[in-house]
């Protein structure tokens, strides 16, 4: 429900802070710009939307996000082109994905006409914080925070939904190293696995951080029932090239549902690239790895948008993938970004 009041508000900053920024050294989602988009809910409506200036909000000890974690976010971006025109990927699937995850936190979802009309008048105030060049982006990240005091485990009655702006620059610099999940899980099933939670991030940093001890970056999760299907990494799907088909895990309630997923899924049909949706098992991937099948691995997300992984660890054995000389992952990613930055046609529409 949506108050009565939904024109949106503008408070702007007296002074920009934009050219106190290093855009050369930005360090991942530190720096952020001038404004931020806050709507409350309260009373079953959210009420007035506003784009304020960036800066610190009133907080209490007793808000329930801090108790029972009812938070949901998401992550996407903005591109400049070569003209200083401003374009967003895809940004009704991020506010779907938004509003699925709020309804599996029991958190009430977000109008559409609100969240779009605020989103593009945020970027377009913000505009000048945009780098143009291959890597550089806005990166956007709406969020819904439970705010209402109470330490009594049942969902908050009120709400914040905010949106912040990071500029940032490329999110992993070279190739990655993954390990394939054995002993812990990120998600179940009839879980959260497949919401933005925020406590489904918070929950990968104790593995992740022991899998980085031993020299890989990130995880690739396997099911928790058995640790025999290859699911997801912390933040990015996962494809897998076996001679020439591309496989990748169907999406379930374990799994993230991600926008460069079915972005890539788009374009591989669309080049006639051999797809496969189906559960890889580990043991199916070693073999490959073995027998010289298995050509590419590589993540899929938004902030890398396409990661290629040198190096997959399992069961204290590591097995190296080859550069290709026809890399799936080095087309899907170019023509990724010459349809976001605006450089080729966009058949599929995404430019927004
Ligand atoms: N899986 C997980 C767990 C993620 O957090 C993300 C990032 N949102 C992805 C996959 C990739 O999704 P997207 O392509 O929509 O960024």
């Amino acid at each position: 429900m949506i108050n009565t009041d939904s024109t949106l508000h503008i408070e702007k900053v007296t002074s920009t802070r934009v050219g106190e920024v290093d855009f050369d050294n930005l360090v991942f989602g530190k720096t952020f710009t001038d404004h931020m988009f806050e709507c409350e809910y309260k009373n079953g409506a959210w009420q007035r939307p506003t784009i304020k200036p960036y800066g610190p909000m009133l907080v209490y000890p007793g808000m329930k996000v801090f108790h029972y974690g009812q938070a949901v976010f998401e992550g996407m971006k903005a591109y400049k082109d070569e003209n200083d025109d401003v374009f967003l990927f895809r940004p009704e699937q991020n506010l779907e994905r938004i509003n699925k995850s709020s309804k599996r936190m029991a958190i009430p979802e977000f109008p559409k006409e609100i969240f779009l009309e605020a989103l593009n008048e945020l970027v377009r105030l913000d505009k000048d914080w945009i780098q143009k060049g291959d890597g550089n982006s806005l990166y956007i990240r709406p969020f819904a925070i439970a705010t209402e005091v109470g330490v009594s485990a049942s969902p908050s009655k009120e709400y914040k939904f905010m949106i912040l702006l990071s500029p940032v620059q490329a999110y992993y610099k070279g190739f990655v190293k993954v390990l394939i999940a054995e002993k812990y899980s990120r998600s179940a099933d009839g879980g959260v696995g497949a919401a933005k939670a925020a406590g489904n991030y918070g929950a990968q940093f104790y593995p992740t951080s022991l899998a980085q001890e031993k020299g890989f970056q990130q995880i690739i999760w396997t099911d928790s029932n058995e640790h025999k299907y290859l699911e997801e990494a912390g933040t990015m799907n996962v494809f897998f090239r076996i001679n020439d088909t591309l496989i990748t895990a169907p999406t379930s309630d374990r799994i993230l549902d991600g926008i460069t997923r079915k972005s890539i899924l788009d374009l591989a049909k669309h080049n006639g690239v051999n797809v496969d949706v189906r559960k890889l098992t580990v043991s199916e991937l070693i073999a490959a790895a073995e027998d010289g099948s298995l050509k590419e691995i590589f993540g899929a997300g938004t902030a890398a948008v396409v990661s290629f992984i040198s190096h997959f660890g399992f069961k204290d054995k590591i097995y190296e993938l080859k550069e290709q000389s026809d890399s799936f992952a080095v087309m899907f990613k170019k023509q990724l970004n010459d349809i976001q930055y605006n450089i080729s046609e966009d058949p599929f529409g995404w430019r927004k």
